[in-house]
């Protein structure tokens, strides 16, 4: 066992304190690996306030993770000490069924074990990357290229993987139209990939507030969703739209943008559910879909895309004692454009 230093919520409203965790013993096909840099995502905060229910505490959040290997295990082959890499939403999974073994580890049939909050045989759950170091099988550790600064990386690993997938599963590329919901973590990454794979995008954010970082992150539109002007000047327009957005939407109002066949993707993740009229789908033969992370061999593809393009996250750097505030800035839609936590800095 190697104790770490690492941050933890206690309950829904505790907020965050220092603490110690025990990482396992490195087996061997392990990957022990000290951390960087952790991204916050929203996806974090829906779990430390158990806004999906089934918080298990005490929670220490990060699947956004950048370090550099310790050690390793006899049987590992990928990596030796001092590379840099990176860990994701996932951890580990059976390898067997067939999502696993199509590297779809996300659907795992026995369900796949997530970064944190995923129950251990031991009734404690597992820790994710707001702590100075973690342990984790070979198989679920992802080599960073060189290309990319490593904290600007770190959101890539959810990010950028959930926007990428659907985007390319949906065809986002040359001569279509994509229109990405929300500008925040995962929406400004999604413009950058979208842009990068050269589709036509548009932002629908709240407001104009972002819209020139919008055009640099390779939009041509942008346009405020509180306006309802928007709905009427962009009716039947576009191919493809990724939405971002972590609260409930009038989807009905989003559905009507899509051309003839368009897809709705959603990956964000509020609790409400939809409210969609048969009709509102049938008629223009419009495709409500949505989409989880990726899979660990889509990690890779995505990692290189990114390296190939010059795709990294816009980030604010910050210390550990500050990722309570941080959370109440993301919830305000006030970040620009993801926190990632300095912990070798400010955390080991
Ligand atoms: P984020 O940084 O907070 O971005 C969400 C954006 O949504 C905000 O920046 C804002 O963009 C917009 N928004 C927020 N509240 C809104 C409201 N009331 N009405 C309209 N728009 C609103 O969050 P994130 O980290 O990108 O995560 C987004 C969602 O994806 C979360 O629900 C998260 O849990 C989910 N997620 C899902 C997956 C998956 O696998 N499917 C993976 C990761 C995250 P504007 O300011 O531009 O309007
Ligand atoms: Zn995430």
């Amino acid at each position: 066992m190697t104790t770490f230093p690492a941050l933890e919520a206690v309950s829904a409203d505790s907020g965050f304190r220092r603490t110690t965790i025990e990482r396992r013993p490195v087996g061997a096909h392990d990957v022990e690996i000290e951390i960087d840099y952790a991204g916050i995502c929203h996806s974090d905060i829906h779990t430390v306030r158990d806004e999906w229910g089934g918080a298990r505490y005490p929670v220490t959040p990060g699947h956004e993770i950048v370090g550099r290997v310790r050690a390793v295990g006899d049987q590992v082959t990928g990596f030796t000490a001092g590379d840099t890499v990176g860990v994701g939403c996932f951890v580990d999974s059976c390898g067997r069924c067939d999502q696993c073994t199509q590297g779809l580890e996300q659907f795992c049939a026995e369900g796949v074990v997530a970064t944190y909050n995923t129950a251990l045989p031991d009734g404690s759950a597992t820790r994710g990357g707001y702590s100075a170091g973690i342990v984790v099988d070979e198989r679920f550790v992802l080599r960073v290229p060189e290309a990319l600064d490593p904290a600007k990386a770190a959101p890539l690993l959810c990010a950028g993987i959930t926007t990428y997938a659907p985007l390319k599963r949906w065809g986002a590329g040359p001569g279509s139209k994509v229109a990405v919901v929300g500008m925040g973590g995962l929406g400004h990454v999604a413009v950058k990939i979208a842009a990068a794979m050269g589709a036509e995008v548009t932002v629908l954010s709240q407001s104009l507030s972002k819209q020139e970082d919008g055009l640099a992150f390779g939009a041509t539109d942008y346009f405020a969703t509180k306006d309802p002007e928007t709905f009427e000047r962009n009716r039947g327009r576009f191919d493809l739209i990724i939405n971002t957005v972590s609260a409930d939407l009038p989807i009905e109002d989003y559905l009507s943008l899509l051309r003839v066949n368009g897809v709705l993707c959603s990956v964000g993740l509020p609790t409400e559910p939809y409210s969609v009229r048969p009709g509102a789908l049938i008629a223009p033969q419009r495709v409500l879909t949505g989409s989880m992370v990726g899979g660990i061999p889509e990690h890779r593809e995505m990692l290189e895309f990114c390296a190939e393009h010059g795709v990294e996250a816009e980030i604010e750097l910050i210390g550990a004692d500050e990722v309570d505030a941080a959370y109440d800035r993301v919830v305000a839609s006030d970040v620009r454009y993801r926190f990632v936590v300095d912990v070798a800095r400010t955390l080991a």
